[in-house]
């Protein structure tokens, strides 16, 4: 089994360095470049909600991020202490976004759910947002 944690603050040039993280942290499994495509995206779908949604405009706020792997299985969880989604189900559904200003889609969740094997979402109003997903690798002999 190998794991990291790491905590970083809640801000947009902070996504890259999410994405660059669990790149080089997944490195060891030999992942091909579709899967570790996918990842990435989905990693990046649910640090850039935490950035974007999670705290209120003027706050300041922190994004957890961590994996572990054991055999094939890959675990990431991004975890923020933000307002919380009231309503996760709703949330989940495609083009279903609070914020029609901007240029977001309300695609983030789909996009997570369907680049990785399992999603779950996890809130409570004003507690912040657990996002967990699970991928599934096939080893590559050497
Ligand atoms: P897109 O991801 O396509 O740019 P989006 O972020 O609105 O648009 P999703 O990522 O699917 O779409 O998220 C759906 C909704 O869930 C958001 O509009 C927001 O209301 C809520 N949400 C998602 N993540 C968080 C979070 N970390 N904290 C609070 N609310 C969140
Ligand atoms: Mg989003």
């Amino acid at each position: 089994m190998n794991k990291f944690f790491i905590r970083f603050s809640a801000l947009s040039e902070n996504e890259s360095f999410a994405r660059t993280v669990i790149s080089g942290f997944l490195l060891p499994l030999n992942p091909s470049v579709n899967q570790l495509n996918d990842v990435k995206t989905a990693v990046s779908e649910a640090v850039t909600n935490c950035v974007v949604h999670a705290y209120p405009e003027g706050f300041s706020g922190d994004i957890e991020l961590s994996s572990w792997y054991d055999e094939n299985e890959i675990h990431i969880i991004v975890k923020d202490y933000g307002i919380g989604i009231s309503n996760v189900k709703l949330a989940l559904e495609p083009f279903y976004t609070t914020k029609t200003s901007d240029e977001r889609s309300g695609m983030g969740f789909t996009v997570m759910g369907s680049f990785m094997d399992e999603l779950k979402v996890d809130s409570k109003p004003n507690q912040g947002v657990i996002v967990h997903m699970i991928k599934r690798i096939a080893l590559v002999k050497e």
